[in-house]
């Protein structure tokens, strides 16, 4: 799993088990290898951890990071262990010839180190240079390491400068990327239980991402693990900086026009279309008056009317169908999309669902009127583009 170098963003999550339990270790590391984790860091936290990563890795479906504070000798353990990667705390393993110890080590036998400064744990000499876990701190704390790192011309580096405050974690990442070139993990530490935690995470991750900063990601939720993988690979997704490869369930708000409970409809779609694991972006909209125009874009559709669901392939009307076989219809003409393609859905169209789609359309323009003004503004339009100068 390469990271840096213009690989693609991966997506990090760690163990929350007994690293020495191994089935229960492996077992989450496996759910986590499903929802979404290219990368997986357990801790190795005492003896029977290094020796439960010793059956850990070889059986493991993807890379696993030691995750290593304060006892530089688990560090050596873990790479004993056969572990893939090494996050070593400067902030809690500070003596040079034990750092040094660890890169040689590291070094033999090709293994990257991640240099993870933690805002929470900074070096208490940095603290008391700088005051507080500023950018600068955090920076300076990364650079420290690094130079021991050098001293055994060690060079297979990632960095992390987290922070639980995500204005300073955003600032730590920028003034790093103007500082040091090495691939970057991006996080912003004890975020907490979703959706405060769901939030900050995006917020500090995705400003750097589009920034064209970090290499690799991990949200730190205090929650099942499974849900950081799951949002961390769908942020990329949303991004366009992974390609997708689960459901992407886009829903209008609901207004007073809608003609069904969306927010029903939309939950029931979702159950059942990630249960389908069908890769697509799909719309429910409450209305046909704004929904297959406004959810064009969408692979597939559906949209209420008058008691029927119009079906749209990019925005154009293949299917309608009784409101109550909404979601089935849905469901089956999105597996026949993935199978058959776009052009072949649309023109296997339903004879009669376009014109019966726009009868429904009009109808309910005139009983609700039409809220978007369209012919009183394009008469408007026309009026001030004919006016005499
Ligand atoms: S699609 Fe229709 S129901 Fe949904 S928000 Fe737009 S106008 Fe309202």
């Amino acid at each position: 799993m390469p990271v840096g170098g213009g690989a693609p963003v991966s997506v990090q999550s760690m163990t929350t088990t007994k690293t020495a339990d191994v089935d229960k270790t492996l077992a989450q590391v496996y759910a986590l290898a499903a929802g979404g984790a290219d990368i997986v860091r357990i801790t190795c936290n005492d003896v029977g951890a290094a020796e439960g990563l010793a059956e850990i890795v070889p059986r493991s479906p993807v890379p696993i990071i030691a995750d290593i504070h304060y006892q530089y000798r688990l560090a050596l353990a873990a790479l004993e262990a056969g572990v893939e990667g090494l996050r070593l705390n400067p902030g809690n393993i500070r003596k040079p010839h034990q750092i040094r110890a660890v890169a040689r080590e590291a070094k033999d036998r090709g293994i990257p180190i991640r240099v993870g400064v933690n805002a929470g744990s900074l070096d208490r000499d940095l603290m008391a240079r700088f005051g507080s876990a500023t950018p600068e701190a955090l920076v300076a704390s990364a650079q420290k390491e690094i130079g021991y790192l050098a001293e055994e011309d060690f060079e297979d580096i990632k960095i992390s400068v987290k922070h639980s405050h995500v204005p300073s974690m955003v600032d730590s990442y920028r003034l790093l990327a103007d500082t040091l070139d090495y691939p970057l993990h991006l996080g912003v530490t004890e975020a907490g239980p979703p959706p405060g935690g769901l939030i900050k995470s995006v917020a500090g991750i995705a400003t750097l991402l589009l920034e064209g900063i970090g290499d690799t990601i991990r949200f730190s939720l205090t929650a099942d693990p499974v849900e950081e993988a799951k949002a961390g690979r769908q942020l990329l997704e949303y991004l366009d900086l992974r390609e997708r490869t689960g459901l992407d369930l886009i829903a209008c708000p609901s207004c007073g026009r809608a003609e069904v409970d969306v927010l029903a409809v939309a939950q029931e779609a979702q159950v059942k279309l990630e249960e389908a694991d069908l890769p697509i972006q799909v719309a429910v909209m409450g209305c046909v008056v704004n929904g297959p125009g406004e959810a064009r874009e969408a692979d597939i559709g559906i949209a209420a009317g008058r008691g029927r669901g119009h079906l749209f392939i990019k925005g154009k009307v293949v299917r309608v169908v009784p409101e109550a076989e909404m979601v089935d219809a849905l469901l089956d003409e999105a597996r026949l999309l993935v199978e058959e393609g776009a052009d072949a859905r649309v023109a296997a169209a339903d004879r009669g669902a376009a014109g019966l789609a726009s009868r429904d359309r009009r109808r309910l323009l005139q009983i609700q009127g039409d809220a978007n003004q369209a012919a009183a503004r394009r008469a408007a339009v026309v009026k001030v583009a004919s006016r005499d100068r």
